[in-house]
């Protein structure tokens, strides 16, 4: 499961800043999810749950930040957001850019510590 797999590398990368800060619990995780990360939303949310158990994020949320995909249009030379994912031309030009800046990431951007 491919979800799970991503979790437990959050888990490990939260646990070891939440030890280094002295904290003794953590009660959500901010993650800033691609449109192009190819990551299962629900069944994210669903390991998060699962493998959290026994850990420093027992009973923490995951706040999942769904972020847009950016191409790079060369016709603008600009960065551009994307609605549809099915679609990789400029919604300003029209002109067709594959040159992808971001989309696929999976990001910790913030957690609250108690
Ligand atoms: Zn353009």
């Amino acid at each position: 499961m491919h979800e799970l797999s991503i979790v437990l590398s959050i888990i490990d990368g939260v646990t070891e800043e939440a030890e280094l800060r002295g904290a003794r619990g953590v009660s959500a995780v901010h993650l800033r999810l691609g449109a192009l990360s190819g990551v299962v939303k629900p069944a994210l949310l669903f390991a998060y749950d699962l493998a959290c158990e026994g850990t420093l994020l027992q009973g923490s949320q995951l706040i999942v930040e769904e972020s847009p995909m950016v191409v790079h249009c060369p016709a603008c030379d600009a960065d551009r957001t994307i609605e549809s994912p099915q679609s990789f031309r400029c919604p300003f030009c029209g002109a067709y850019a594959a040159n992808i800046s971001r989309g696929h990431e999976i990001q910790v951007v913030a957690m609250e510590l108690v």
